[in-house]
């Protein structure tokens, strides 16, 4: 909650609280906690007023109810007899009975000397009339009224009694018994601290058999009423129960005589100190723990209380504390509520985050895979079939590497946001620099394209121009009841063949989850294949065409693999690029390449091939100076085969290789020319003595179109000073047309198949 709604809630608070007070909500509990205050400061008695009770016995003694007033009278003087300084009677005289017995009573009065008064009782009738009961005149003339009202302030307790009525002149019996005491306020609150057990109670019976001590009764002020419970002069007061009203008389009289009038406050300290804890709550609570607001809450009652009983003992004041102490638990209780609430939304704040974070990629806000996953199993259902794309961006590592992670984290997070911008596409981040989507519109050419094209934007992050190209992974799920997990798992597989075939896009087929699979077993294996000594070289002639002596050879690797059999190197050479185990083998194969050359008794050319990934990974120089260092092959008799994509990259760095191994004495040939796409000024600028024109052109001769072809490779290799060598030479028609244009070199089947060296037809002489 906010401040503003504590203070309202807290508002509501105080005005129920109030309000509850009011309509008596916590009035027994006020009872009771006052009941405890006056035991608590309990005292005796005075002991100077007498209780004359008709009780059971006395009733049970005369007979008869209302008793003849004869009996009265024998009461009466009797008392007087006994020494008592004044009887007050709590009886009703208003009425007139036989004239005999009411002659009896008047003369017993008589003889008391006015120091007997009589009962009246003022009533409100039921028309708002005020009815006054007064003795009869013929006792009035000798005895004084007394007011015996006790249900002074109309609440259910009988807490005190009113000084007086409005326009009757009849003081209040406890005033008439403690002459000379000023009331101190219109209504006097009785103090039922008097312990009301220690007021001396005779019972009238005893009275008028003669069987009490006078002592008793000497000089005391005596006051008679009824006690037995079927005359019903009863009352409920704090502390005591229920009461006869002549003994509430008493306390009265009792209270006036110990100067103990009570003030009642009523629910004002209370209604104050609540609002005030209230206010401080709401000001400081929040900044308090649990534990002490609940020990403040204890304290502040605990207080209270004590406050009041001090009031009490001292001042003879009273006040409600329950309305306090119901503001300020309540006051605690919505604090401690309101608390709880807010741990409980920051827990719930914080599994939402984590349930977020567990569908989300919290850098670039894209969905995780398993966001993905679970939004498209809660679309199977309604779904039509999509088309799942998994875009790599092989670029964004890079970044990583040069302008750091944080760059990179921007970077993805422009991607999620355009790919966002394409509508309902579900961005994905699967990897570092792989994400997903969901094709929108259907998976044609132009749709690919429109989501390329904004893909590929230059992106500009933090002053840097970033440019990235994709490749993608197509997969369309043929039925909306398809697996999402498998579909992405498709998608990446297509996406994995497509960078691995060196292409912008593929899609999935059943065919690829197979191949995906051999190849990772069969890249498994090949990194067991040097310690377990499976790969082999084996050699092909390469016949001068001219004079169809053999020139050289070029060394080819094989792989038997002992679980996949023979593998060709068209196959595992690629694989072995992907990581770094292409350097050993290069390395290893150089070296065999040799050794094995140097015992040749033969003087030709020998020809290894390098990979590109080696000039890049690998240290291609060292590799190259060990192995002729190791073998003693000459330099000058190696030939250093390379392929066109490398010389089709502007890299300094390969090119001082190149110029590094021709000043050891290599030359370097350039394998498969014309597949790839060199342009005519490298061919010239290139560190490069050979060229060997693919196979590819070979096998389609003696076509018209393949001639063209090879006998301008032919003169553009001759006229640039390069040897010209034709690879894929199978037959003799083909050897005699490349023979005819000049070629100098020719290798192919037709001269012999890679073989082991010891096959190597040195000294033979082919067709010239
Ligand atoms: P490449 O360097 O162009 O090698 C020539 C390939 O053509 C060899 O295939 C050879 O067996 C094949 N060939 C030769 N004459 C004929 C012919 O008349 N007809 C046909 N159809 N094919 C012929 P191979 O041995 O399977 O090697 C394939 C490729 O693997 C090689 O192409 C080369 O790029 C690579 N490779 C082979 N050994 C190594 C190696 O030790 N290191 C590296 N980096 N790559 C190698
Ligand atoms: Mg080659
Ligand atoms: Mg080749």
């Amino acid at each position: 909650m906010s401040l503003t709604q504590r203070t309202i809630v807290f508002l509501c608070l105080l005005l129920l609280g109030l309000g509850g007070s009011a309509l008596g909500w916590f009035r027994s509990g006020d009872q009771a906690l006052q009941s405890l205050r006056y035991e608590v400061t309990s005292r005796p008695a005075s002991g100077d007023v007498v209780f004359v009770e008709i009780d059971a016995p006395s009733l049970a003694q005369v007979g008869v109810w209302p008793w003849p007033r004869s009996v009265y009278a024998r009461l009466l003087d009797t008392l007087m007899e006994m020494g008592a300084s004044d009887v007050a009677f709590d009886i009703d005289f208003s009425a007139a009975s036989t004239p005999a017995e009411d002659a009896s009573f008047a003369a017993a009065l008589d003889r008391a000397g006015g120091y007997a008064r009589l009962a009246a009782f003022a009533q409100t009738t039921s028309d708002g009339h005020l009815m006054l009961n007064t003795p009869l005149p013929e006792f009035a003339q000798f005895a004084d009224p007394v007011l015996v009202n006790v249900d002074g302030d109309g609440t259910d307790l009988v807490e005190s009694f009113p000084v007086g009525i409005d326009g009757v002149a009849i003081a209040p019996i406890a005033m008439a018994l403690a002459p000379g005491v000023a009331p101190r306020a219109r209504s006097i609150g009785i103090d039922y601290g008097v312990d009301v057990t220690t007021i001396e109670r005779i019972s009238a019976h005893d009275v008028l058999s003669g069987a009490v001590d006078p002592n008793l009764l000497r000089d005391r002020q005596v006051v008679v009423g009824a006690s037995a419970v079927e005359l019903r002069d009863t009352f409920r007061v704090p502390r005591f129960g229920t009461l006869p009203g002549a003994l509430i008389q008493i306390a009265a009289a009792e209270t006036l005589k110990g100067d103990r009038q009570i003030i009642d406050l009523s629910i004002a300290p209370s209604s104050l100190v609540g609002a005030l804890v209230l206010a401080g709550l709401l000001l400081a609570g929040r900044r308090l723990s649990l534990g002490r607001l609940a020990a403040l809450g204890l304290g502040i009652s605990l207080s209270l209380e004590l406050a009041a009983l001090l009031a009490l003992q001292l001042d003879a004041v009273v006040f409600d504390t329950m309305t306090a102490h119901v503001l300020t638990f309540a006051g605690l209780a919505v604090i401690m509520l309101d608390e709880r609430a807010i741990r409980w939304r920051q827990t719930r704040r914080q599994q939402q985050r984590l349930a977020y974070l567990a569908r989300h990629d919290a850098a670039s806000g894209a969905l995780s895979r398993q966001g993905m996953i679970d939004i498209l199993e809660q679309r199977a259902a309604s779904a039509p079939p999509l088309t799942l794309v998994a875009a790599q961006f092989p670029r964004l590592s890079q970044v990583i590497a040069t302008l750091g992670h944080e760059v990179a984290e921007l970077v993805a997070r422009a991607i999620a946001a355009r790919l966002q911008s394409l509508g309902d596409v579900l961005p994905t981040r699967l990897g570092s620099d792989v994400f997903a989507f969901v094709l929108p519109d259907g998976d044609d050419a132009g749709a690919i394209a429109r989501v390329v094209t904004a893909l590929e934007e230059p992106y500009r992050v933090e002053g840097h121009t970033i440019v990235l190209y994709l490749v993608l992974g197509l997969t369309t799920s043929a039925t909306a009841a398809d697996d999402p997990a498998e579909l992405m798992r498709q998608a990446e597989v297509a996406l994995r063949v497509a960078s691995q075939q060196r292409l912008s896009l593929a899609r999935y087929d059943a065919a690829m989850s197979g191949r995906i699979k051999s190849r990772r077993l069969l890249d498994l294996a090949l990194h067991h294949a040097l310690e377990r000594d499976e790969l082999q070289l084996v050699f092909q002639p390469q016949v001068c065409l001219k004079t169809g002596v053999l020139l050289g050879t070029e060394a080819l690797v094989r792989w038997h693999s002992a679980e996949h059999g023979d593998v060709s190197p068209a196959q595992f050479i690629p694989l072995a690029e992907e990581s770094s185990l292409i350097a050993e083998i290069g390395t290893w194969v150089m070296r065999e390449a040799c050794r094995q050359a140097v015992d040749w008794p033969w003087q030709g050319r020998l020809s290894v091939n390098v990979s590109a990934m080696q000039f890049r990974h690998g240290d291609l120089l060292a590799d190259v100076t060990q192995a002729l260092a190791d073998s003693g092959f000459p330099a000058h008799r190696l030939d250093i085969e390379i392929t066109e994509s490398l010389c089709t990259q502007d890299d300094v760095q390969t090119l001082q290789t190149l110029r590094a191994l021709r000043a050891l004495g290599c030359s370097i040939a350039m394998d498969d020319f014309g597949t790839g796409y060199s342009s005519l000024s490298y061919l010239a600028q290139l560190p490069i003595d050979k060229i060997k024109i693919d196979q590819s052109f070979i096998r389609g001769l003696p076509a018209l179109d393949n001639q063209v072809l090879v006998e301008t490779a032919v003169s553009l290799g001759q006229r640039l000073g390069k040897v010209v060598i034709a690879e894929g030479v199978e037959t003799d028609a083909q050897r005699a047309y490349l023979s005819s244009i000049g070629c100098d070199l020719g290798q192919g089947y037709y001269f012999g198949r890679p073989g082991p060296a010891a096959e190597l037809p040195f000294d033979a002489r082919f067709a010239a």
